[in-house]
Formats: structure tokens, C-alpha cells, sequence
């Protein structure tokens, strides 16, 4: 499509024409392949995009040229972009995963440009792919972008007693970098996960990333308190290099409504924090946008349900479970398989969270021991903040 020089035509969601203008400062038509409109949109969504700037779109000979171009390249006939794609966090998003992204997409051309990997060439020709890096030359460099740059995501697996005895070796030399493993469920602290603590040395002594999830069936706020105590007794004493989440997927609980769900993950997630944790809520995208408020979405660690090739979710995302149904070495069965977009390891330990820190150990109360020769402890006070409101209480024990 050819366009004026001071056409401002919205192409798409995101992209005008305005953005595509030949920077040689003359003032000439300039033309846009749709199909590279119609790509860029679909590379917007799949990197989860909170914008994408484009540094050079349309060129005329002229200015091709200057720029070290053949004059004849994409970029003369309208075919490519030059981009910097940014996260939701307002970060750019590395151009490694931009060219993988791109490769799936199917655009023609791609390359990174500049050693800072932020910076990315996309075109859509017909003839011949282009899979470069011109970090290292102008040639084609691979003919697969997810093999030549490897993975910028973290392997995971999710695991409980369901999953037997596990073999945390081979599931090491299968490639998994970080497991969530399940503590327990409920609000008592004897319906702990009977492998939880085998998994958690087993995971340990692989050198596996680890983090846990509490199953809740609490339908109130007081009930997703009693669970998150339950929960930190179990955690202490040990390290997590991931987040410990909330998992909140019974009927039960979405039946109280969407304001009740969000009040018992911001209030079993508040027990987590005040606790050193860093906290997270593990749900179904379909729940997660029928039952929980914004504000808790963006709030906490997220880790979203959705099986199949595409998480169909356009916010901050933290680990994506994508199947029920994998397989890896060291396990018997099927096991649930998940992506984590950022290695949480590292801030997890410079904040000192998850039972990295140096200093105290947190005091939980025992609101529910399995031990009844324990000192008895009958009622516990707890305050919640929940919005601008505060709660206070006392909690019977049971
Ligand atoms: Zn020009
Ligand atoms: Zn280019």
C-alpha cells in the first residue's frame, strides 16, 4: 500500500502510518506491505508487548543507502520493520526471544542488530529466508532461532503425592530447571503433602529451582488465613527459590463470588509476606478472569492454568502451566508441565525472601498443630487488610 507522507491511517491496534515515514527528511510517499502489519500484531500479542517502537520502517534508495543498506533491501519495498519491543514491565523485551517469536510467527527476515540484543529486523519476503545476527556478519546465521539462542524461559514441572516417587536425578538430566511442589491442602497441618518432604530434598539435592503451592478449600477469608499458617508452619526451615502460591480451583470457592475470591488471595497471600514469602496465586485463566480482581492479579506472583499452545492472557504472567499430560525421565505417568518467564532466583535471594534471609527465623503461631501434647493454643488474633479496610478477629481453634 502506497501512503502520503502525512497519511496518520491506523493500520492496526497498534501501528500508523505515521510510525513507518522514511527518516531521510524528505517528505515522499512511503509504502507498507499489510502483511507486515498484520505479522507485527500478531508478534505484539505473543511477546505479551506493552508497546513496540518502530526505528526504521519504509526507506527510499537514498536513504537505505546511508544507512548501509543495498538500497534495494525490505525496507525499500515497504516489507520490514526495524523494532524495539517492549514488556509489560516497560522494559525492552530481548531480541533473542523477539527473533524466536518472530521465526514462529513465520516472518521471512529476521535479525538481531546491535550487541545489546533489544533491537530487532523483521521483513516479510517471499524469497529465500534471512535468519541473521548482524552482531556477527549479514549472513544467515541458523535456521532455527529457539536452537541458535537458546532458551530464555525456564523448564518447569509442578508435582505432588499423585506423582509417586520421583526420581529427581533424571528429571534433572531431562532438562527441568524448576519444580512447584505441593505442601499440602486444607486449613490442618496434618493434611500436609505426604511427599512433600521428599520432593523438597530430592528437588534440593538435583539442584533444582523449587518453589510450593497450598491446594485451598477455604470458601471464606478466616478459612484462607487458617490455610496460609498451615502453610507457612510447613515451609519453615526451608529455602525457595520460586514463589509459594496460592492455588485456588475449587467450585466451592468461586461459588462465594469474585470479590470473596480476591479477598481470600490477597488475605492468604498478606499471612505469606508478613511471613517472608514471596507470595503467588496458581489458577485457570478462565477463573482468574471471572473470579479475581485486577488489583490481585498484578499484585501477587502469577501463575496461570491454560493447556494447550497458547496462554490467551494479556498481563504479567510469571510461570504458564501448559499441559497436564507431559512426560519427563525420573517420573511415572503424567506430569503437569509449565514455563517460567522469569527466573525468580535471583531477586528471591538479594531480597532475602523465602527463608534466604539472615536474620530471624518468623514466629508462627500454632494455630493448628497435629501434636495435641503441645501447649494449647485456643484462639489466635488476626488482623487482615483487605483494600482500605482492616478486619480483626478472633479465630477459635478447632
Ligand atoms: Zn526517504
Ligand atoms: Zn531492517
Amino acid at each position: 500500500m502506497r501512503y502520503d507522507h502525512s497519511d496518520n491511517t491506523q493500520l492496526s491496534a497498534h501501528f500508523n502510518v505515521q510510525e513507518f515515514r522514511c527518516k531521510c527528511g524528505r517528505e515522499h510517499d512511503i509504502f507498507i506491505n499489510p502483511e507486515l502489519i498484520a505479522d507485527l500484531e500478531k508478534l505484539y500479542n505473543s511477546l505479551n508487548c506493552s508497546k513496540i517502537v518502530v526505528t526504521s520502517g519504509y526507506r527510499c534508495e537514498a536513504h537505505d543507502r546511508s544507512v548501509g543498506g543495498t538500497g534495494k533491501g525490505q525496507h525499500t519495498v515497504g516489507n520490514a520493520a526495524d523494532i524495539c519491543c517492549y514488556g509489560r514491565d516497560g522494559q525492552p523485551i530481548s531480541s533473542k526471544k523477539v527473533c524466536c517469536n518472530a521465526q514462529d510467527i513465520g516472518f521471512g527476515g529476521i535479525a538481531n542488530i546491535t550487541d545489546e540484543y533489544i533491537y530487532t529486523h523483521v521483513d516479510v519476503r517471499n524469497e529465500k529466508k534471512w535468519y541473521g545476527d548482524e552482531v556477527i556478519s549479514n549472513n544467515d546465521v541458523t535456521d532455527d532461532f529457539h536452537k541458535y539462542y537458546g532458551g530464555n524461559e525456564m523448564k518447569g514441572i509442578d508435582v505432588s503425592i499423585h506423582n509417586g516417587v520421583i526420581d529427581w536425578q533424571s528429571v534433572k538430566k531431562d532438562g527441568i530447571e524448576f519444580a512447584v511442589i505441593r505442601a499440602g491442602f486444607g486449613k490442618f497441618a496434618d493434611q500436609k503433602d505426604q511427599n512433600f518432604e521428599s520432593n523438597y530434598n530430592g528437588v534440593k539435592s538435583a539442584g533444582i529451582s523449587v518453589g510450593a503451592y497450598w491446594y485451598s478449600y477455604a470458601t471464606t477469608v478466616s478459612e484462607a488465613v487458617q490455610e496460609a499458617n498451615v502453610f507457612v508452619s510447613i515451609l519453615a526451615g526451608k529455602q525457595f527459590e520460586f514463589p509459594v502460591f496460592f492455588d485456588i480451583e475449587e467450585q466451592a470457592a468461586f461459588d462465594t463470588g469474585k470479590a470473596n475470591c480476591s479477598a481470600m488471595v490477597h488475605a492468604f497471600c498478606v499471612v505469606l509476606e508478613q511471613s517472608g514469602y514471596w507470595a503467588g496465586l496458581y489458577t485457570s485463566r478462565s477463573a482468574l478472569e471471572n473470579y479475581i480482581e485486577d488489583d490481585i492479579k498484578s499484585r501477587y506472583a502469577l501463575w496461570i492454568a491454560e493447556w494447550g499452545n497458547r496462554l490467551n492472557y494479556s498481563g504479567p504472567v510469571g510461570i504458564w502451566q501448559y499441559s497436564e499430560k507431559g512426560y519427563v525421565n525420573g517420573i511415572i505417568g503424567n506430569v503437569d508441565l509449565d514455563v517460567a518467564y522469569r527466573d525468580y532466583t535471583s531477586a528471591v535471594k538479594e531480597n532475602g525472601l523465602n527463608g534466604f534471609g539472615k536474620t530471624t527465623q518468623v514466629q508462627i503461631e500454632p494455630y493448628f498443630t497435629a501434636s495435641p501434647a503441645e501447649p494449647t493454643v485456643t484462639t489466635a488474633d488476626v488482623t487482615i487488610t483487605i483494600g482500605n479496610d482492616t478486619y480483626k478477629g478472633t479465630l477459635m481453634k478447632e
